[in-house]
């Protein structure tokens, strides 16, 4: 994962819903910017877990304060990749995360240069920062725009 936030407690890099490497700090660490990109596929999970990893991402970003999640899924015919994809249409479809996700934008429908992806930007400018998701395999994204009412100011 990509280091967003920072500790509050010796201001060095760190990821989100862990404790701090570098002074073992378990305050929840500072975001540093309202976008994260959440790579689910890292070290091949099954379906099950990726499912787990992706409902515990989005309970920590909300609380967070983070308002759009670039979620990397992988896709794919067959193989793990293709299972966690449809696992995770079929989801969020389903309304599984609908407490914490408003919107939903398979990669596949907001290709760059789209105008659905236009539109997405205009909501999200801070979407621009990651324009490679958009540009580079985008069927193995999906871009998830979160509820931000239940965040305690
Ligand atoms: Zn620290």
């Amino acid at each position: 994962m990509t280091y967003s936030f920072e500790c509050p407690d010796c201001g060095n890099p760190r990821g989100m819903g862990q404790e701090c490497g570098h002074c073992g700090s378990i305050t929840a660490p500072h975001s540093l910017t309202d976008t994260l990109v959440f790579n689910l596929k890292q070290d091949g999970p099954t379906v099950e877990e990726a499912l787990e990893r992706l409902r515990n991402c989005l309970r920590n970003a909300t609380d967070l304060g983070i308002k759009v999640i670039i979620l990397i899924h992988g896709y794919g015919a067959s193989g793990q990749g293709g299972r966690i994809k449809w696992a995770i249409h079929e989801a969020l479809e389903n309304n599984h995360y609908s407490d914490r996700v408003e919107e939903y934008h398979f990669g596949e429908n907001t290709a760059y240069g789209s105008t659905a992806y236009h539109a997405l930007l205009r909501r999200r400018p801070s979407l621009k920062t990651h324009l490679k998701h958009f540009k580079e395999g985008n069927a193995g994204m999906t871009v998830l725009i979160l509820n931000t009412y239940s965040r305690i100011a």
